[in-house]
């Protein structure tokens, strides 16, 4: 791809559980151009979680201190007491690289990237095929308690509603499918602006 990346967004979101990670995982290994957004958090590190890789492990001190200095482009506090954000030096590093800045984040945060970077973004709401699929998949991950499902299958439902918002929607009945058509309309968008 020859066309400048600097400057450039690619924003995923969807209830989670919905599949969106193996789809930004696909993008990020098919499409060397593309960056992924480490995001800042303030929930505890999961077992097979990275530092600096998945995401930039904070205390709820440390963020709260952070979105007071205006550090972040964007940040929700996604689940009572457990904060999300992108750090503006975040996709400055990403840019700097000369890459493009593919965001994972919820949909509430997706709507509020793409108001902050405009046409610079492609915004894409990965859509499960029904609400019982989506809480199978989201048991079938056996990482979490009871309690944390029933926030997250709560949640989701909620965010189903902020489709309308988005730039384009892929329906993941079919992961394959839905990680190529993913593939075409971030080429597409990144070749075309
Ligand atoms: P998890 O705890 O499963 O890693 O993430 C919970 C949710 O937070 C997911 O939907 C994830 O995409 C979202 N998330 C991750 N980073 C950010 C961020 O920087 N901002 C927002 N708004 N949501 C995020």
């Amino acid at each position: 791809m020859s066309a400048r990346m600097n400057g450039k967004a690619i924003i995923i979101s969807a209830p989670s559980g919905a599949g969106k990670t193996t789809i930004v995982k696909h993008l990020l290994k098919r499409i060397p151009e593309l960056e992924f957004s480490i995001s800042s958090t303030s929930r505890m590190i999961r077992g097979e979680e990275t530092d600096g890789k998945d995401y930039y492990f904070v205390s709820s001190e440390q963020f709260r201190k952070d979105i007071g200095d205006d550090r972040f482009v964007e940040w929700q506090e996604v689940y009572p007491g457990s904060f999300y954000g992108t750090r503006k030096q975040e996709v400055e590093r990403i840019w700097n690289a000369g890459h493009a800045v593919i965001f994972e984040v919820d949909v509430v945060g997706g709507v509020n990237l793409k108001t902050y970077f405009g046409d610079a973004a492609l915004s894409i709401f990965i859509k499960p095929p029904s609400a019982e699929t989506l809480e199978k998949r989201l048991r079938g991950r056996g990482t979490e308690t009871e309690e944390a499902l029933t926030k997250r299958i709560g949640k989701a439902t909620f965010e189903l509603g902020f489709v309308d918002r988005f730039d384009t929607v892929i329906i993941n009945d079919d992961l394959r499918r839905a990680c190529d058509e993913a593939y075409q309309l971030v080429t597409d968008f990144l070749i075309r602006q």
